[in-house]
């Protein structure tokens, strides 16, 4: 009676050996005709999907999102409603770091949200932080190219990623962020997400509001030190995944707090600050946050492979009630994003289990491709007098659209009362950070600026900083040339004869 259990191949064959390839004799040459072996090594071959560029390294898990409070007034979105439990997936991740890098490197960390709704997957793909460092996605394939590795040794390089910051002073106000405290979530537990962008809310009567989403974390903010941080990075790689993995699997289920700032619609024309510039957050003063609900991660994933790294968050899945707004960023991440799926899992990444709608059915006309597995049949198109879907405008709700006209223009966004590249980051450095919180800013800053970055990059930062906050950059450099000093101080002297030895005593 053979072994119920018994090995197959893919196709459900049993395979003679699970040790022994077939050789003629006990020393000869392995057969082509031995097809298992050559299954089994085909198949390892291509195990790997590409990984995401960026955010590869990363983690998650399942949960639910429970409104706790009506927003109704705002939204027509099925998930946003009172009392409405959704299910739904986070992946957390680093941005720069590739598949296997340490979790604790300082760098903003990805937030993706996954929503099942009886709308259709509704995705957020929000990070820890509620700016960026660039307003425009022309910059953006340079800004990761600047922060990943160099074309020559394949080393990463401070002198590139400070060359691109200083010339792109945008980026001030997220490098300021990045620089700070919050650059090193002590776990993703601890972190909050923030959309960043702007979005769209319609509510059932077609009234238009600019929104911005704040996932408060119930845990409470905690951070690492850079010396915390390198240590964790040598002693436990996944730090953050495994605490996430353990916390769950231990019953002690993170949750994360839904709060909104929310504009009329006709304020964004007048707004002191771009309202569709990544680089700037609504100071809360301006826009109050309220309450929408909570999301609670309570459920491991049994497959990574099938359920996180194939798991495929995009702008774009934006159901009833939600929308884009200008903002150019996000404009183009609601393409790059479903584009980079095709490349990584394959035109049909939405038949995979974790990116199909879960709480309601596909009724597309989408059919065959790579690895399709459920056709729609027919009809094949529409329109049809043969029963086929036909698209119904009251389903979709009202339009989450917005008037404009112009020409065809290649420029910045049209400056609005207090737009800066500087302001909001010496905000944060003067009114948010306190005495002990700006001196890490500052050993921070010294740090980074110590690893290889050289002159005249190293000027030019100190410029950067002193245009945040003049003490700031004073203090930058000051430290920056101490430690030069204490490496070599004839050669710090050489490169700043300006300056009189007192001084560098000093
Ligand atoms: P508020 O004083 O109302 O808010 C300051 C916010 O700063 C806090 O609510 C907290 O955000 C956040 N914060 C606290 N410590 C740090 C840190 N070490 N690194 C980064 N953020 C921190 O002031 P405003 O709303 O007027 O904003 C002032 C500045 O605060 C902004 O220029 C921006 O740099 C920063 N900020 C503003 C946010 C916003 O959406 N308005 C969000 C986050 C930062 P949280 O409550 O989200 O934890």
């Amino acid at each position: 009676m053979p072994d119920p259990n018994h090995t197959t191949d893919d196709a459900g064959i049993p395979v003679p050996s699970d040790e022994h390839s077939l050789t003629v004799g006990p020393d000869g040459p392995i057969l082509l005709q031995d097809w298992y072996l050559i299954e089994k090594m085909a198949a390892f071959n291509r195990e790997r999907v590409p990984e995401r560029q960026p955010h590869a390294k990363g983690g998650g898990a399942f949960g639910v999102f429970e409104v706790t409070h009506d927003v109704s007034a705002y939204t027509m979105a099925d998930v946003f409603q009172p009392g409405k439990k959704t299910e739904m997936l986070a992946r957390f991740s680093t941005v720069a770091g590739e598949r296997g890098s340490p979790d604790t490197w300082r760098d903003p960390r990805g937030f993706a949200l996954k929503f099942y709704t009886e709308q259709g997957n509704f995705d957020m793909v929000a990070n820890n932080t509620p700016i960026f460092f660039v307003r425009d996605p022309m910059k953006f394939q340079d800004f990761i190219r600047s922060q990943k590795r160099r074309a020559d040794n394949n080393l990463r390089d401070h002198d590139m990623q400070w060359d691109f910051w200083t010339l792109s002073p945008e980026s001030a106000h997220q490098v300021t962020w990045l620089m700070g405290d919050r650059g090193i979530p002590r776990t993703w537990r601890h972190m909050n997400g923030y959309s960043s962008h702007t979005y769209m809310w319609v509510n059932a009567a077609g009234e238009r509001f600019w929104v911005k989403y704040h996932f408060k974390t119930d845990q409470g903010i905690e951070f690492f030190t850079q010396d915390e941080g390198d240590q964790m990075a040598a002693m436990d790689t996944d730090y953050h995944t495994r605490d996430l993995w353990e916390s769950i699997d231990g019953g002690d289920f993170p949750s994360w707090t839904l709060k909104m700032q929310i504009m009329p619609f006709d304020e964004a024309r007048n707004y002191r600050f771009n309202p569709f510039d990544l680089t700037k957050v609504w100071p809360h003063g301006d826009y109050p946050l309220i309450d929408v609900g909570k999301m609670t991660l309570d459920r491991n994933p049994a497959d990574y492979h099938t359920e996180i790294e194939q798991a495929a968050f995009e702008p774009s899945n934006s159901v009833p009630g939600t929308g884009p707004s200008p903002d150019k960023m996000l404009m183009a991440r609601w393409f790059s994003y479903p584009d980079a799926h095709r490349y990584r899992i394959g035109a049909n990444y939405k038949e995979v289990p974790v990116n199909t709608p879960h709480a309601t059915t596909v009724r597309s006309y989408s059919k065959d491709g790579a690895l399709r597995h459920h056709n729609p049949g027919d009809p094949v198109y529409v329109p049809n007098s043969k029963g086929g879907p036909h698209a119904d405008p009251a389903a979709a709700g009202p339009p989450a659209t917005w008037h404009t006209d112009g020409e065809l223009v290649r420029s910045a966004y049209t400056l609005h009362r207090d737009d800066d590249d500087w302001g909001q980051a010496g905000t944060l450095v003067r009114d948010v950070l306190d005495d002990a919180a700006r001196q890490r800013l500052v050993d921070n800053i010294v740090g980074h600026l110590l690893n290889g970055v050289t002159a005249p990059v190293l000027e030019r930062a100190f410029e950067y900083w002193r245009n945040v906050d003049k003490q700031l950059g004073d203090r930058v450099e000051a430290g920056v040339r101490a430690k030069q000093d204490e490496r070599d101080p004839k050669a710090a002297r050489q490169a700043n004869p300006a300056r009189s030895s007192a001084q560098v005593k000093a």
